[in-house]
């Protein structure tokens, strides 16, 4: 689809041209991305609107959750590209490898890079570092982890990064994007099974 055959088509709801459709779509998209204009405008594809637009006139079943989910996908691209954004200050002059990750917690989005060391062995991952931003900035519950690094695959978060992760939320969502493109996501608790946690030293003292 072409540019323009794109900007006439966002136009068109089910019942045809309709401006209180387009307002109500452009809501979601800004409520989804929290204000991030320049995002929102981007997600203004043909496909996603038709979607949004069959959810919110019933035309589909689970209209409820469809809406959910393509909020839960435009929060994801929008971490997704916050940690794109880390990943370029990452500092790797050892492996390389360049990692980036963002992090939705309770007192708003946090990322970080990996910092490798000459010392190798106190190199620190980029998900230790978004996580320990932003619990120095006073967040305390870490909802989604989003990563990317300079693997053609997504790669999942190192044994001592789950445990880290895991202090801060046992049921985080972690989203990891290859750079080809491919998603993988997972709930820290299925990746971490039988952890250690704040309750055993409870269960200890
Ligand atoms: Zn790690």
């Amino acid at each position: 689809m072409d540019r323009q055959a794109a900007k006439s088509a966002r136009l068109v709801g089910p019942q045809g041209h309709d401006p209180k459709f387009q307002a109500r779509v452009t809501e979601l998209l800004k409520a989804g991305v929290k204000g991030d204009r320049a995002i929102a405008r981007k997600l203004h594809c043909h496909y996603f609107q038709v979607a949004v637009a069959r959810a919110l006139t019933g035309q589909m079943a689970g209209a409820g959750n469809m809406i959910g989910y393509f909020k839960g996908w435009v929060a994801k691209n929008h971490l997704l590209a916050e940690a794109r954004s880390a990943r370029e200050r990452a500092y790797a002059p050892y492996s390389r490898f360049l990692v980036g990750a963002a992090v939705a917690t309770d007192a708003g989005v946090f990322t970080g890079g990996n910092v490798e060391n000459a010392s190798y062995s106190v190199t620190i991952c980029a998900e230790r570092v978004a996580a320990a931003s932003a619990v120095a900035a006073g967040a305390r519950r870490l909802d989604v982890m989003a990563v990317t690094s300079s693997s053609p695959t997504p790669t999942p978060p190192c044994g001592a990064c789950r445990q880290f992760l895991y202090e801060f939320n046992p049921e985080m969502l972690v989203v990891s994007a290859g750079r080809s493109g491919d998603l993988r996501q997972w709930r820290l608790s299925a990746i971490l099974a039988d952890a250690f946690g704040r309750e055993d030293l409870e269960e200890g003292s």
